[in-house]
């Protein structure tokens, strides 16, 4: 299965940085532009897997690599909630 291991983290990490930020709009359309704008800032890493193996990696992810993309994504979630694309 070929798969954007970027992207899998990202949905991996999204969901507890999201939980420090009460006030923004989590509708899907936010959720997927947050995704969208954090996912355009990093070189996609495909890889070729089976399920049960991207989670057992997710665990082995470098500090310094997981914080770097919580900037990223804590980036994105501030361009999205100043600009949200749909009306509120
Ligand atoms: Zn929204």
């Amino acid at each position: 299965m070929l798969k954007n291991y970027m992207e899998l983290i990202v949905d991996n990490l999204l969901p507890t940085i999201l939980n420090e930020y009460k006030d923004i709009c989590r509708c899907p359309r936010c959720i997927e532009d947050i995704k969208a704008i954090t996912l355009n800032q990093l070189k996609p890493l495909y890889v070729v897997t089976e399920k049960g193996n991207i989670y057992a990696k997710l665990n082995e992810l470098q500090m310094q690599f997981k914080a770097d993309l919580t900037k990223e994504i804590i980036q994105a979630i501030n361009i999205v909630s100043n600009n949200p694309r749909h009306s509120l």
